[in-house]
């Protein structure tokens, strides 16, 4: 099964990553992890895009296209893969397309996990930690006893700068103008699949399931 996978910070893009993985063995790939790999491995790409980094500049897009390249003709993607953070783009996705192809592959569906923005503020700014021993807190799924205090050593919670409502909402609208124009372009290509996020995880994945089931 060749998927993508595609859903907001705070999605449960993660969740269900883990979970396609643990029932298909579909290896997981994701921008991050390709990256590290491509530069521990030394290969010209990796080292490029190693010196863009260093540099603090966006690695140019020939170059990640080319690592994907890579990385998806590697053995362990034969019978398939779950992209995840790649494509970003219109343009990166139609090199996607132009790779697959050549490959004789295409993708099956493009999983889109969605969620109303207002429940994403709620849980993405929900986080509190301990000033003292760091446990993590959330004010909905995993409240304190005592507001504003560690159950386990009594220390005070504070929320993180990331986790500040305005970051938050900053960090949600920039990805929402750059996933807009991609969902259009899959929604065009037929492969768009869109699950409502806004249920129990497993739920969730139970939706997710009922398409791949279709694919094996
Ligand atoms: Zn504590």
């Amino acid at each position: 099964m060749n998927l993508v996978l595609m859903g907001l910070p705070g999605a449960g893009k993660g969740t269900q990553a883990d979970k396609i993985v643990e029932k298909y063995g579909t290896p997981h790939i994701s921008t991050g992890d390709m990256f590290r790999v491509a530069m521990k491995e030394g290969t010209e790409l990796g080292l490029k895009a190693k010196s863009y980094m260093d540099n603090g500049e966006l690695v140019p897009d020939e170059v990640t296209i080319g690592i994907v390249q890579e990385r998806l003709n590697k053995p362990d993607c034969k019978n398939g893969f779950l992209l995840d953070g790649f494509p970003r783009t219109v343009a990166q996705a139609e090199a996607l397309e132009a790779i697959l192809e050549k490959m004789g592959k295409k993708i099956d569906y493009v999983i889109n996990i969605q969620v109303d923005q207002d429940i994403l503020m709620e849980r993405l700014t929900g986080r509190r930690i301990c000033k003292n021993c760091g446990a993590a807190y959330h004010l909905v799924f995993h409240p304190p006893a005592k507001e504003g205090i560690c159950d386990r050593c009594g220390g005070e919670l504070y929320q993180r700068a990331d986790d500040h409502a305005e970051t938050v909402q900053n960090r949600l609208e920039v990805n929402l103008k750059q996933t807009e124009p991609l969902l259009d372009f899959y929604q065009t290509t037929g492969y768009l699949k869109n699950i409502n996020g806004q249920q129990h995880m497993d739920q969730v994945f139970a939706d997710i399931d009922f398409l791949l089931k279709g694919l094996v």
